[in-house]
């Protein structure tokens, strides 16, 4: 899945932000995704400064092409706008990478504790997950 990466990034440690959106990154495409990393343009803007309102436009196109969104922990503006922006877009929203499915098709999200979460979801689905589950870890199966 084309997964777009929202999280901090001038609030608290720049160098931190950047760094746990590209390791979020790697952790996806790992899995077989296509993360975007907005924070990526911090290193063209170092050669190239644009407008900041350019930079929120370049990422708006391409959160519009995903089909996920990631949102990092951690209080952000920038964030919390393009997960209003996604779900407008009707597009899931997942506040874990290990929420993120790695099926194609249709699937049963069941938990380690055995309770299953949701049947028959594609990885286009918005699930809830309850805090009691968020505890547990999470695995995904795959159905048929
Ligand atoms: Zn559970």
């Amino acid at each position: 899945m084309r997964i777009y990466i929202a999280g901090p990034y001038t609030q608290g440690d720049v160098a931190a932000n950047v760094n746990a959106a590209i390791t979020a990154a790697e952790i996806l495409a790992q899995r077989g995704h296509s993360p975007y990393v907005p924070h990526l343009t911090h290193f063209w803007h170092l050669i190239y400064p644009h407008r900041k309102e350019d930079w929120l436009n370049l990422d708006r196109v391409w959160l519009s092409q995903c089909e996920a969104v990631l949102r990092l922990p951690g209080e952000s503006e920038g964030a919390d706008i393009e997960v209003e922006l996604a779900k407008r877009l009707g597009l899931p929203v997942y506040t874990h990478i290990d929420f993120i499915p790695q099926f194609v098709g249709r699937a049963d999200l069941v938990c380690d504790c055995k309770a299953v979460l949701a049947t028959n979801v594609t990885p286009r689905d918005a699930i809830h997950i309850s805090e009691a589950h968020i505890q547990h870890k999470q695995t995904w199966f795959v159905t048929g």
